[in-house]
């Protein structure tokens, strides 16, 4: 089969024939039809996120299932399914116990991503694709819908509170529409002008354009009870935190590119929290999935054959794609 292969960071993907994968016990093997680009990949390209090389990346893959391994009963061959990133947990520890996810849980880093025509994936890090959802538009749920999902939801919003959305690419855009559905009333900030028609069209109540110090212009505009940051600016996030109102929660999605300053003083007086989350729990992921089937949110996506994605990860890197790329399989 042919496969997207990161051999050294830095340097071009090669699309290059590897063998077949065999599912072991537990495994399924997949078709993939589609496969989202995150952010994440081009910290995997660029060597600021730590994947042992060589690899194939993509952690947003949707397809039907053609090969289930021993053991599979609950998926069927032919099932639409797309996979998350924490696939396969320890089963003993702690977390796995309480239905949590798993520190040390098996992903696509360890049995290898979607950008390639078959991709093996843990039974239990599939989900079923709801029947009436397209499988190139579902593909971004997986990484960044779910996460934004878990964030709203970890983030245990109160009716009539402020949500404030902190950049919005692939993972914001979606946050935006998840947080509306919810009923919240929603904030987008970002730092391109020119995305403030789309912005209100997805359904933020306010565009709020920003430099490098978002806290002033939010705090100008009211400050807001949660901000999901989905930036990897270290100076925007530290900066956000001053804008939250008391007992305000920002909930971090996203890999800073340095450490981040929080104000000690800001913090205590106002009860204000700092949060981080992962794709948590399979009933956001579901929620999402759900709403997306009934046409409540609607992941904003480019499609571009697969051949295409060293140009697409370019593309994603110059902040132009919008919102999601989402790469297309033979
Ligand atoms: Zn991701
Ligand atoms: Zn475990």
């Amino acid at each position: 089969m042919q496969a997207l292969v990161i051999s050294e960071t830095n340097r071009a993907w090669n699309l290059t024939e590897v063998a077949d994968p065999r599912p072991q016990a537990g495994q399924v093997v997949i078709r993939v039809r589609y496969s989202g680009m995150c952010g994440t990949d081009l910290h995997v390209h660029r060597g600021h996120f730590s994947a042992k090389l060589p690899i194939v990346a993509g952690h947003e893959p949707t397809g039907e299932i053609v090969e289930l391994g021993a053991g599979v009963t609950d998926l069927k061959v032919g099932d639409r399914v797309g996979v998350f990133w924490y696939q396969k947990g320890c089963g003993r520890c702690p977390s796995c116990q309480s239905g949590e996810t798993c520190p040390t849980a098996q992903s696509w880093l360890d049995l290898g991503g979607g950008n390639s025509e078959l991709m093996l994936a843990w039974a239990s890090g599939c989900a079923l694709i709801p029947d009436g959802l397209a499988l190139d538009a579902a593909a971004p749920i997986f990484c960044a819908g779910y996460t934004v999902m878990s964030a709203l939801r970890n983030a245990s919003p109160k009716p009539g509170e402020r949500v404030a959305i902190l950049g919005v690419g692939g993972l914001g855009h979606l946050a935006i529409q998840l947080s509306r559905a919810l009923g919240l009333e929603t904030f987008a900030i970002t730092g391109q002008s020119d995305k403030r028609a789309e912005l209100l069209a997805l359904g933020a109540d306010e565009v709020l354009v920003t430099d490098d110090h978002p806290g002033k212009v939010l705090e100008r505009a009211g400050g807001a009870d949660i901000v999901i940051s989905t930036t990897n600016s270290a100076k925007q996030i530290g900066s956000i935190f001053d804008a939250l109102r008391p007992r305000g929660r920002l909930i971090n999605t996203g890999v800073a590119d340095g450490p981040i300053m929080i104000d000690s003083l800001t913090s205590m007086l106002g009860h204000r929290e700092f949060r981080g989350v992962v794709p948590d729990r399979r009933s956001h992921l579901r929620e999402v999935l759900d709403l997306a089937a009934k046409g409540k949110v609607k992941p904003t996506i480019e499609v571009y054959p697969l051949a295409q994605a060293n140009a697409v990860r370019d593309r994603l890197e110059a902040g132009k794609v919008r919102y999601r790329a989402v790469l297309a399989h033979a």
